[in-house]
């Protein structure tokens, strides 16, 4: 069940209660794509950086190992040892993403997988099974992400097709829920609306899905190649017509600024993989914008990556030793920046919920905001 606690504007401070345990929003969900974070990071790790929910990729675990064998061993909580709660995406930002070779019909998609090129199906029905199978807290539906830069018929049918296939998840979710040997028969389907750049295409898509009584909605397709200002102004446009009562998810967004921006549009749903990509780089988030550790200007610098930070890295070394590790190509050097950065997102979005909470988010965004800039402005 989903609560609102308290609202300041549009930006909603609230929980989702599920049977892996209560989830409080505003919410950054930590990318795990194959069941583990990259940088070699665990699900112990996780406990300690404040995770509270983990993002696996269906389209990644159906191809290997095969979602039949996490099934086996007990769905993907036991599998990964983690029993919080799991996202798991449905695998179709993936299928349109990573595989050259594929056909879109009524039925699904016909691709081959990017790993041993073998020819597999994926429609609405095969998501939702394989994600049944992963066991997963919260599935999300099957759709069609079309490019930012296609054209509005091309757009249009495209979310038709969407809305069509919503409803074929749906149906498929609520049977394999009432299945005798389904692992997790309370999982829930969040619906994702589309429809690129065209603000009335998604109006009247957000507007068809908010009536199916789904138990959370996304807004997917951006952060694509538009502009910061464009996805905010579609967020304007677009949030309202979404359940104000229900979970609202911004999938792949984004920035600590584009997460700020979007909590006060109503989203309280994120996942990125920037702070664990940007890590395994060896760039740092600080409330004074990124910093890249490579720099020679941290060859001597014993301070850590952010002072006052209480993440592990934070507490027990220094800029200079992590630089040292990158540069030397350690393995440490890279968990101990992915571990810092997530630490970062999970702990902002503990500060925006007790801004929330207080009635300060505004000011507390307007602060944050104007420290990043300043970064900028400095380099
Ligand atoms: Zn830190």
């Amino acid at each position: 069940m989903y609560q609102i606690i308290k609202t300041e504007g549009r930006a909603k401070r609230a929980q989702l209660e599920t049977v892996h345990g209560t989830i409080q929003t505003p919410v950054f969900m930590n990318v795990g794509t194959a069941a583990a974070i990259k940088g070699a990071v665990s699900t112990m790790d996780l406990q300690e950086i404040k995770t509270q929910v983990e993002l696996s990729n269906t389209y990644h675990l159906h191809v290997r190992p095969g979602d039949k064998v996490v099934k086996q061993l007990g769905g993907l909580h036991k599998f990964m040892n983690w029993d919080k709660p799991i996202l798991t995406d449905s695998g179709g930002f993936q299928v349109f993403s990573l595989s050259k070779l594929r056909r879109i019909k009524e039925e699904g998609v016909y691709f081959n997988s990017h790993v041993d090129g073998r020819k597999i199906f994926m429609g609405p029905e095969e998501s939702m099974q394989i994600q049944s199978n992963l066991a997963s807290t919260i599935a999300m539906a099957f759709d069609e992400c079309p490019s930012s830069r296609a054209d509005r018929d091309y757009v249009q049918a495209s979310v038709n097709r969407t809305a069509r296939w919503l409803k074929r998840c749906k149906e498929e979710m609520a049977r394999l829920n009432s299945l005798e040997d389904t692992i997790n028969k309370n999982q829930l389907l969040f619906g994702i609306n589309q429809g690129a750049v065209y603000e009335d295409i998604r109006i009247s898509h957000a507007q068809e899905i908010a009536e199916m009584d789904l138990d959370g909605y996304a807004v997917g397709g951006l952060a694509v190649g538009e502009s910061h200002e464009e996805m905010y102004r579609i967020l304007d446009e677009v949030v309202p017509h979404l359940p104000q009562n229900k979970p609202t998810y911004l999938m792949g967004v984004g920035t600590p600024s584009n997460i700020l921006e979007a909590v006060s549009r109503g989203v309280d749903f994120f996942d990125c993989v920037y702070p664990s990509r940007n890590g395994r780089h060896g760039h740092v988030y600080t409330s004074q914008g990124k910093r890249n550790l490579f720099n020679a200007r941290y060859e001597l610098d014993s301070r850590p990556i952010e002072e006052g930070c209480q993440c592990p890295a934070c507490r027990h070394y220094s800029r200079a030793y992590i630089r040292h590790l990158l540069k030397a190509k350690e393995m440490l050097g890279m968990r101990l920046c992915v571990l810092h950065n997530l630490y970062f997102y999970n702990h902002m979005m503990e500060e925006i919920r007790q801004a929330l909470e207080q009635g300060r988010f505004e000011a507390y965004k307007k602060e944050k905001l104007e420290g990043f800039e300043q970064a900028k402005a400095e380099k």
